[in-house]
């Protein structure tokens, strides 16, 4: 009875530890077929907003660049999960430990500096940064560039959606702010359940509020990290408020985006080697916190 608890108990913690990669992909590839569907058969939605209509050249503009931003969504999110970031397999220098070093006694090894445990993952983690909830990993040393090229691409992703979104908006408020304009913006799902509204009409007013709603949260993180890059910390450096590793603009960029900074954000195809091992960094300021 115990093994058969505890099988169903590993049961529920695997499909609860893929469900929020699974909701994504839901989320990113229904809201890029709303666009697409903007694009080619409502735009523009209303002939009198838009005094033109778009021609195909237009329109196919506008399909590459959401391709485009979702083929970079789609392979970065699988090379982040595909690169582990931890330690396993990784040579460490033996039991020559430095300034840094702690001992996992989890792991049961010495770990070096900027390296910590992740309870979720059961494993020591290079350069760790946090770990992610929505892709059930951590953020490492090797997966960063993966990881920040990711929410680059899902915050212009958002943005654009929000654009294209916007005249839904102004499609459903245009008969003047009433309770059922408000109520189907606010709680298209109540609305739908109780027939307030056509299934076309929720599935609209839910992607719309879906990509304002994902285009904050996703604002909120994606500029978080930017701050962090630029100023070479991680964000558990940046809660215990040190910043011993800072290696000015460029050199925070290199470390984390690799040799081809420039490139690299624009396809995870182009190679750009990290310099360092993960292991040993160079010290710039005081391991000490700065407060
Ligand atoms: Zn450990
Ligand atoms: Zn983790």
């Amino acid at each position: 009875m115990t093994s058969l608890a505890s099988e169903m108990f590993c049961r529920v913690d695997r499909v609860c530890r893929h469900l929020p990669v699974a909701l994504n992909t839901f989320l990113v590839f229904s809201i890029t077929g709303e666009v697409s569907y903007l694009v080619l058969v409502e735009a523009p939605l209303e002939a009198d907003l838009k005094k033109t209509q778009w021609s195909a050249w237009w329109k196919l503009v506008h399909l590459l660049a959401q391709y485009f931003m979702l083929g970079n969504i789609c392979w970065n999110a699988l090379l982040f999960l595909r690169t582990s970031p931890s330690i396993k397999g990784v040579f460490l220098g033996g039991e020559g430990v430095g300034q840094g070093w702690r001992y996992c006694y989890s792991c049961e090894t010495h770990t070096p500096p900027r390296c910590s445990h992740c309870y979720d993952c059961k494993v020591c983690v290079l350069r760790r940064d946090h770990h992610c909830v929505f892709f059930g990993q951590c953020v490492g040393f090797r997966n960063y560039r993966y990881f920040l090229s990711c929410l680059l691409f899902m915050w212009s992703g958002l943005l654009y959606a929000t654009l294209m979104n916007a005249e839904v908006f102004i499609v459903i408020l245009k008969e003047g702010v009433t309770v059922h304009s408000v109520l189907l913006l606010l709680i298209p799902w109540i609305m739908l359940v109780s027939g307030q509204v056509s299934a076309r009409a929720f599935a609209f007013a839910f992607i719309a509020d879906t990509c304002v709603v994902g285009f904050l949260l996703v604002s909120a993180f994606f500029f978080f990290h930017l701050f962090l890059l630029f100023r070479g910390q991680t964000t558990r450096e940046w809660y215990s408020s040190r910043r011993p590793y800072n290696l000015g603009l460029q050199g925070n960029l290199r470390c984390t985006l690799g040799h081809r900074w420039y490139l690299s954000w624009l396809c995870p195809l182009i190679p750009s080697p990290l310099p360092g091992d993960g292991i040993n960094f160079k010290v710039t300021g005081s391991l000490e916190p700065t407060q």
